[in-house]
């Protein structure tokens, strides 16, 4: 199949589908305020996302939802949070005040809209709708791991509200000055604002372009976006109506979550289909790398941890490792390098080809202890393994955010052999924790690991193990030199000291997406 070629237009304001509902709802004057503090025009930002942790998390996009406003606040951006109302959040939702209610959206059952407050501060809005978020089972999928049927409708109404807020007919007295739209799950948002009178721009910021949120073309229809949207210079993509496509097609700026990603997304090999469309907005993209929670992730204060530990003194890291050790029935030995993995089991993660080399890697002296769900096959083979070599393989199948700590700070090397990586975060938590990750060259894991070399070493920007070419024999020879270097206690204390002086905080990507903000607004 040739890949489609797609160009980019400028955009004419028309008519919303929904001018009826419009009409029902309250209007107030969208208004500018000066933030006396730093002199800021101050900046009004709806941030819609589909996981915010500590609320919701299935994986890194729940980092960043809740770490991104924050950071983004410290700086004097008025940032709020919109997120659906599944049954977790709404168990985790103390007190709120009920805003507004939608009853006649077209396509949609009824609706209230919620707010309250982040525990870090941070303003939440809560898409309540029971009809299509109160259930068992996770944002996107039930206990069976089968995608929820209705997750067109679902996820085009968090779009739809979300686009409803940054209208001129918005119920709210806060007017955004613009909407930051993250993920297939709000990909509808920058198209409804188009057909939307009177609406502020978008940004969307692609954390994974392998989920697009692809669905039958005629669920256009019932998600209420005009016919003519489902075209190749819109929404449509390869005969399907996309999420991702139409975010990126409608939005005024495209961001991703790594300088390196934002690149391999033009090309063939890791666009999805997708890389005429980005490659054509190429002026219009922006590779942001994620910062980290510096205050969750931090050895010296992490509850999870037995002992704390710090980048001058790292004796603490052997007492977590013991305790790592009994936890998973690992043989108590301190000498024997411990790898660590904390993942979803699935083929973007590359963690078959870890399988694949364990018995190999079972030769040498050293443990591994995984955390992690998804691929059933990929979980019974790391089961299998584990039962044959009781003591050196340990697995943990399942989500624990406690041991997910435990093994960053317990564990001497990390390891993410990704085949491709927007942005990762483990591979940052580890090196904060002093545990030098070994990785893929891909994404945003060479935008954040330096590979150990002598020459790094020496210059003290060393922080990990870096491949390219992803083969088992890469990753196990690499895995090999780590662990040569691990015998070499000095140079190994220097590289996990390295690990840890490196600056993975909010404060630089949140400064980022501020410029971003603004040459979309054009201030
Ligand atoms: P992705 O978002 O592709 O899954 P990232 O590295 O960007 O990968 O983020 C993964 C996030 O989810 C990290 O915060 C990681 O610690 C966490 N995580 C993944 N699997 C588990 C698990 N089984 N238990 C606890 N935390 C997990």
């Amino acid at each position: 199949m040739t890949e489609p070629r797609y160009t980019v237009r400028h955009y004419v304001s028309q008519d919303c589908d929904d001018a009826q509902l419009m009409m029902n709802l309250m209007v107030f004057g969208a208004s500018h305020t000066k933030d006396g503090s730093d002199g800021l025009v101050k900046m009004r930002v709806l941030f819609a996302a589909s996981e915010v942790a500590p609320l919701i998390k299935t994986g890194g996009l729940a980092d960043v939802g809740a770490a991104l406003p924050a950071a983004l606040r410290a700086i004097g951006v008025d940032v709020r949070v919109l997120l659906p109302g599944y049954t977790v959040v709404m168990a985790q939702c103390q007190s709120y005040d009920v805003v507004t209610t939608f009853s006649t959206l077209v396509g949609f059952p009824p609706a209230r809209l919620l707010s309250g407050k982040m525990a870090n501060g941070v303003p939440l809005f809560v898409l309540d709708c029971p009809a299509l978020y109160q259930r068992d089972g996770g944002p996107y999928q039930d206990a069976h791991g089968n995608d929820w049927p209705d997750n067109a409708k679902r996820f085009g109404l968090l779009s739809k509200v979300a686009a409803l807020l940054g209208g001129r007919a918005s119920p709210l007295a806060w007017h955004p000055n613009l909407v930051h739209c993250n993920d297939w799950q709000t990909g509808l948002t920058p198209a409804y604002l188009h057909f939307q009178q009177g609406a502020v721009p978008s940004i969307m910021t692609l954390h994974n372009l392998a989920f697009q949120g692809n669905f039958p073309a005629e669920t256009v229809q019932t998600l209420g976006l005009p016919a003519s949207s489902l075209n190749m210079e819109g929404l449509e993509f390869h005969g399907f109506m996309s999420f991702l496509k139409a975010g990126m097609f409608y939005a005024d700026h495209i961001t991703t979550v790594s300088p390196n990603y934002a690149k391999e997304i033009q090309q063939d090999e890791l666009g999805f289909g997708m890389q005429g469309l980005l490659a054509d907005r190429n002026h219009e993209l922006t590779g942001i790398l994620n910062g980290i929670d510096v205050d969750e992730w931090n050895a010296a204060s992490d509850p999870y941890l037995v002992k704390h530990y710090n980048s001058n003194d790292l004796s603490g890291k052997a007492t977590n490792k013991q305790a790592v050790q009994k936890r998973l029935g690992l043989n108590p030995d301190p000498d024997v390098p411990l790898l660590g993995v904390v993942s979803r089991f699935t083929h973007q993660k590359g963690l078959d080809l870890l399988l694949e080399i364990a018995p190999r890697l079972m030769d040498l002296p050293v443990q591994l202890a995984m955390l992690g769900s998804g691929d059933a096959a990929m979980q019974q083979a790391a089961r299998d393994l584990s039962e044959r070599y009781p003591g050196k393989i340990a697995v943990m199948i399942g989500f624990s955010e406690a041991l997910s700590h435990q093994i960053e700070a317990g564990a001497d090397m990390f390891i993410m052999p990704s085949r491709f990586e927007p942005c990762g975060l483990n591979q940052m938590y580890s090196q904060r924790y002093g545990t030098p990750p070994i990785v893929h060259a891909t994404g945003g894991l060479s935008d954040s690991v330096v590979d150990c070399t002598p020459q790094t070493l020496v210059d003290g920007s060393a922080s990990g193990f870096v491949f390219s070419g992803m083969t088992a024999n890469n990753l196990s020879n690499t895995i090999q030199r780590a662990i040569r270097l691990y015998r070499e206690r000095k140079d190994w204390q220097a590289l996990c000291k390295n690990c840890m002086a490196k600056d993975f905080s909010w404060e630089t990507s949140a400064k980022a997406y501020l410029d971003v903000y603004r040459k979309v607004l054009g201030r």
